[in-house]
């Protein structure tokens, strides 16, 4: 692709940005390592996580499943558990099943080639780039929505970037600008720039190491780019979800894989077909588990956003007419077991405060 007009020149851009970072770059514990499992599990746990939030899941996560072989060997509930609260609950079952391939086709090393990493569960060419130039210096780019924001200011791209056409157009200049010497260091110094001074809504130009190059800066366009078509508003879904407890028992049932919260083991109940929040909870309980249930008292108020959807509704407590038989994806355990299992964490609180309700056996 050929360099038009007054655009900022990739060996310029890159020695701006290396020794920006350089300088500046934050010291995170996945970039003191060149362990390339830890580095994918870096980009697995941490696409759209705050660093704050994902950083102490790196650390536990890696203290469980030190290698690629242990995390390969471990039951999926143990991913899970340790996954619990970071949320994207899919991404871990797809680092899980990412393991397993490497240590089957792989011989249990981390693939080399931008190619075998994109064909591993759960990678995309961002998580293949991001790996392939940190862990083995790969001169490929790694486009996520930080870089791609950075891409559309530098350049003043003026179309919308969440179409297909202008995807590849800044998939192309990524790949234009990654510097071959370093591009580990520069894919990370672009991320970098997007996370803490090119932000969406208040990039800080004056302390930008690409200011003088910037042409969204020199046109005074820096905080209406990149465009995007305007979001579409998050729909609110009914959800009602019931307590089923009994002799200290309470019924849980796994979410099925491939929806929100998959994997995840949860209360029965779910988002709310019919109008009447008793009736539809009386049927999803019967037609999850098997079990007729009594509804009693509300429990608590569920109101949680997800990324595509917001969920708002109640959490009824419930007793079995008769005792629950477990079955695939049901179980009937002691509240101390069922904490044990990485449970939906709204549903985790709802049964850890049975624990401070003095009549909680009695009730039963
Ligand atoms: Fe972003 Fe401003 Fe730097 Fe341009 S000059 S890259 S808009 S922070």
């Amino acid at each position: 692709m050929k360099r038009a007009m007054g655009e900022p020149s990739p060996t310029e851009l890159q020695t701006r940005l290396l020794a920006w970072y350089d300088a500046n770059r934050r010291d995170l514990p996945w970039r003191r390592t060149g362990n390339p499992y830890h580095i994918l599990v870096a980009e697995y746990l941490l696409q759209r996580t705050r660093i704050v939030s994902g950083t102490p899941y790196y650390e536990r996560f890696l203290r469980k499943f030190p290698t690629v072989q242990n995390l390969a060997a471990a039951p999926l509930d143990d991913v899970l558990t340790v996954w619990e609260g970071l949320g994207f609950y899919g991404r871990a079952r797809s680092l899980h099943a990412a393991a397993r391939a490497i240590v089957e086709r792989h011989g249990g090393e981390i693939p080399q080639s931008f190619e075998e990493l994109n064909a591993l569960p759960g990678v995309g060419p961002y998580t293949a780039g991001a790996v392939g130039s940190i862990a083995f210096g790969l001169a490929v780019p790694a486009v996520d929505g930080n870089v791609t924001r950075v891409i559309a200011r530098l350049f003043r791209i003026r179309d919308d970037v969440t179409t297909a056409s202008v995807r590849r157009r800044v998939a192309e200049m990524a790949a234009r600008l990654v510097s071959s010497d370093r591009p580990g260091a520069f894919n990370q110094a672009m991320m970098e720039l997007g996370a803490t001074v090119c932000t969406p809504t208040s990039p800080s130009c004056p302390r930008c190491p690409v200011e003088r190059v910037c042409l969204a800066r020199a046109a005074g366009e820096e905080r209406e780019l990149p465009m995007r078509r305007s979001p579409r508003s998050t729909p609110v879904v009914p959800v009602v979800f019931g307590l089923v407890t009994a002799s200290g028992h309470v019924l849980l049932v796994r979410r099925p894989r491939g929806r929100l919260l998959g994997g995840l083991w949860a209360l029965p109940g779910g988002e709310r077909i019919g109008r009447s929040d008793k009736g539809d909870l009386v049927a999803a309980v019967r037609s999850q588990t098997g079990v007729d249930v009594e509804v009693a008292a509300r429990w608590s108020r569920v109101n949680r956003t997800f990324s595509h959807r917001k969920w708002s509704g109640s959490i009824y407590r419930c007793t079995p007419r008769a005792t629950p038989v477990e079955r695939r994806a049901v179980r009937w355990l002691t509240r101390e077991d069922a904490l044990r299992l990485p449970l939906v964490p709204f549903h985790r609180e709802a049964i850890e405060a049975l624990a401070g309700i003095e009549s909680y056996r009695e009730a039963d």
